[in-house]
């Protein structure tokens, strides 16, 4: 049965995905055992351009979790604090790889919390495997002619995530 809205434990999966990896996919997937719902908030900025365009970020991962009811995927601009007000989330879910990961994440997680007080960051630690897995690696493979394939969502067609879909050829 479903739960009552008031009940429902809400968090955002805020990130730049670009593009998703298989270290995102862990993450999110053991999120799902620890909320009713759960927002991907791909990031843009209008003034800072992605590598691969939002709108194939977001179609990417749409189509890894079209058979999960609780995931949906959105793009967004500006605080993540005020994304996470709009979709009513009470949680921001991140993942930690490294020490580097934590002092950086502490950072952002602290001052979300002096803006908006109610709102919770959860960390989910990375499994030791995909420790190494990082979308700036993924880009620099691909962007250099390299099979990035293994680190890239085993339902996804690999092809897809490749120079010719990239915004322009990125120095
Ligand atoms: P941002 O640009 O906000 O850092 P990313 O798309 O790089 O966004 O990452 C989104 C979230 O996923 C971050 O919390 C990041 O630490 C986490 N993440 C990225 N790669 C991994 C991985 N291999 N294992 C666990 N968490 C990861």
């Amino acid at each position: 049965m479903e739960k009552m809205n008031c009940t429902e434990k809400i968090a955002i999966f805020p990130g730049s995905f670009d593009p998703f990896t298989t270290g995102h996919e862990s993450i999110l997937k053991r999120g799902l055992d620890l909320f009713d719902k759960i927002v991907v908030g791909v990031g843009h900025n209008s003034m800072k351009q992605g590598f691969f365009p939002l709108e194939k970020r977001i179609e990417w991962i749409k189509e890894l979790f079209a058979d999960e009811a609780k995931i949906s995927v959105v793009a967004y601009e500006g605080l993540t604090v005020d994304f996470a007000k709009e979709q009513k989330a009470q949680y921001i879910l991140r993942g930690l790889r490294t020490a580097s990961d934590f002092e950086y994440e502490r950072a952002i997680a602290q001052m979300n919390k002096a803006l908006s007080n109610e709102l919770e960051s959860v960390f989910l630690l990375t499994t030791p495997e995909l420790t190494p897995v990082t979308s700036t690696i993924v880009r620099d493979i691909i962007r250099h002619g390299g099979d990035a394939s293994m680190f890239i969502p085993q339902k996804l067609d690999k092809s897809e995530f490749h120079l010719k879909n990239a915004i322009a050829p990125q120095k």
